[in-house]
């Protein structure tokens, strides 16, 4: 009744306890997404926060009017994270919720694109073929946005020496009709953090010789919710003038359940009034610019929760609990012998290693992948992007809820899968393996 077969909309309803039965025992089948690594998004909030959620489930965020008090709560959120990212004037910011960065990246991008192509209209130049510079390594929302928007995706390959964007070359790439660069707090593939003052001084360097002032846009959608608690001193946001805009998921290191994200310019100039609409909102209007139109209102209630209950001081705890976990993971795998880590986990809590040189022709990462998987836990195999394509790396996504002695029993299976396929007498069969994962 309930498989993938049954495509014809039922005729008739049935009891409610039913229905509930049906999808509930069909569920059963899903992962436990408590060993799920391959994901950065939360699934675990506190009692207080699940109370406040099934009070709130039914608002919808874009009726403003109907609820001022959400509306209000919106708008105090986004300023404290324009705060807790430097913002040099948090009254001067602009920013909204979003249902995750992938619709920030968008207004972000939206807003650079626009901004670009009136500076140009009004210089008298053509505005018709626009384009970004990004790594070779971002997530996939960005080439929804090149693609949706017609902007020609420019991509700096990772390389050995260069594991991330790194400003490295960038005058190759830029030119008059770069909108803007952007740069990743928190690789997909890797966790790392790309260097953001590093990619604004090779700008600023780009500036000074070709006249071309190219702005940033962080996609900070793990990193930006991380490095503010665990690396205060790294400059990466709006202490550099250069960025514009950062985005980030609330759904990931923000600790909120899946359903929101955020986006905030550094004053209101940086983002073009053209894209901004208004609502209605108690009598007077209200200034929107998201994508989606109706969208739920519980996950911005959760999120000023989460910043009223745990303060700089509780998410530094919670974050640097993760790092602490990622670190002895991270250890202990390299200490198998059997692997290189790509990176430790010291940016974000998330980390990637790959088979040493010449270790063994008999398995690879996917097979472990596929091993650790009968023993409950999702840790993902898969090539790095474009020019590294031939190398495959495998990752770990520490998040709240992963405790010590989870990983510990994660590092015990891993060391004990190993030396099974270590002890192999002849190769696995390699046809089949493949990865099972997407960015
Ligand atoms: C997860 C991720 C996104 C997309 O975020 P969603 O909240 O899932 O829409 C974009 N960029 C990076 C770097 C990410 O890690």
């Amino acid at each position: 009744m309930a498989g993938t077969e049954n495509t014809r909309f039922p005729e008739s309803g049935m009891a409610p306890d039913t229905a509930y039965q049906l999808i509930h025992d069909e569920t059963m089948l899903d992962g436990n997404s408590r060993l799920n690594l391959a994901t950065f998004v939360g699934t675990w909030m506190d009692d207080a926060a699940d109370k406040l959620y099934a009070e709130s489930y039914d608002k919808n965020m874009i009726d403003k009017d109907e609820y001022p008090r959400t509306a209000a709560i919106e708008e105090r959120a986004w300023r404290l994270i324009a705060d807790l990212w430097n913002a040099p004037d948090a009254k001067a910011a602009i920013g909204t919720s979003t249902i995750g960065s992938s619709e920030a990246c968008m207004l972000g991008g939206l807003a650079l694109k626009r901004n670009w192509q009136h500076a140009r209209r009004d210089a008298g130049k053509p505005a018709d073929k626009p384009n970004l510079v990004m790594s070779s390594a971002v997530q996939v929302c960005w080439e929804k946005f090149c693609n949706y928007w017609d902007v020609e995706m420019r991509l700096v390959p990772l390389t050995e020496e260069h594991k991330v964007l790194d400003g490295h070359d960038l005058e190759r790439y830029v030119d008059e009709n770069t909108i803007g660069v952007v740069a990743i707090m928190g690789v997909t593939y890797t966790g790392m953090y790309e260097p953001v003052a590093q990619i604004a001084a090779a700008l600023d360097e780009i500036q000074a010789k070709s006249g071309l002032d190219i702005p940033i846009h962080v996609d900070g959608a793990s990193g930006a919710m991380i490095a503010p608690f665990l690396q205060p001193d790294l400059v990466w946001d709006f202490r550099l003038e250069r960025v514009h805009s950062i985005s980030t998921s609330g759904h990931k290191y923000g600790l909120v359940y899946p359903g929101v994200g955020w986006v905030i310019w550094r004053d209101e100039q940086r983002l073009p009034e053209d894209l901004v609409f208004r609502v209605s909102y108690l009598g007077g209007d209200m200034p929107t610019f998201a994508l989606n139109f109706s969208r739920p209102g519980a996950q911005i209630l959760l999120q000023y929760y989460l910043f009223l209950r745990l303060g700089r001081a509780g998410y530094t705890v919670v974050q640097r609990g993760a790092q602490d976990v990622a670190h002895f993971l991270a250890k202990g795998i390299q200490g198998t012998g059997a692997f290189d880590l790509w990176n430790d986990g010291s940016d974000i809590p998330v980390f990637a290693w790959r088979l040493k040189a010449g270790h063994t022709s008999n398995w690879n990462l996917y097979h472990l992948s596929e091993r650790l998987r009968m023993r409950g836990w999702l840790v993902p195999a898969y090539p790095m992007p474009d020019n590294l394509g031939d190398l495959t790396v495998q990752r770990v996504v520490v998040r709240q809820g992963l405790s010590m002695d989870l990983a510990r029993d994660l590092l015990a299976d891993i060391v004990t899968e190993t030396a099974s396929l270590d002890a192999l007498k002849s190769p696995m069969p390699m046809e089949d393996v493949h990865p099972t994962f997407h960015h």
